[in-house]
């Protein structure tokens, strides 16, 4: 089984509804999971749009990571997600941000994900299920990229 941690995302109608409905989704393909607590953050790069609520959720799978995102791209679908601005508002976005030590470039996956360590909102509920993570293509902690995006801001 691999080990994998995905970011979930929610702007719109019942954020926190969304959320757990995700997770309770994704428990068909996750096991042992453990979940973040739920951070409110505001919108990064599309500014002009409803604060989100976010999640990090790990969890061991038996799927391949593009059986996954298939499967996650699925929910996302199934919940009603709509193709809107990029970055813009949406009812769930679920991101795969690693999966075992897994490094891998194609058209419609990258793993880790390719934005993670920019993201306060990924990195501190990652903290919180993970303190000790480590990325397995830099080899940095999260206080590492944390402390990075302090010094950038
Ligand atoms: P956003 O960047 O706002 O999350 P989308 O959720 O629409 O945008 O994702 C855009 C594309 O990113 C997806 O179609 C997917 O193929 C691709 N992608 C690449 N790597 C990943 C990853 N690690 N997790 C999820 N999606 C990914
Ligand atoms: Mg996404």
């Amino acid at each position: 089984m691999a080990t994998v941690y995905l970011s979930l995302g929610s702007n719109l109608d019942d954020r926190l509804t969304n959320l757990k409905n995700c997770v309770e989704s994704l428990k068909e393909v996750l096991f042992h999971t453990v979940e973040s607590y739920v951070i409110e953050t505001e919108p990064q790069y599309f500014i002009d749009q409803p604060f989100f609520l976010n999640q990090v959720i790990k969890g061991e799978t038996t799927l391949t990571p593009e059986e996954l995102l298939s499967f996650t791209q699925n929910i996302e679908k199934n919940m009603g997600r709509s193709k809107g601005v990029s970055y813009g508002p949406r009812i769930i976005d679920i991101d795969i941000i690693s999966y075992d030590n897994v490094m891998m470039e194609t058209p419609h996956l990258t793993i880790p994900h390719p934005l993670f360590f920019e993201r306060i909102f990924v990195l501190k509920p990652l903290k919180d299920v993970e303190p000790c993570w480590i990325c397995p293509k830099t080899g940095h902690s999260i206080d590492f990229f944390l402390e990075k995006l302090k010094h950038n801001i």
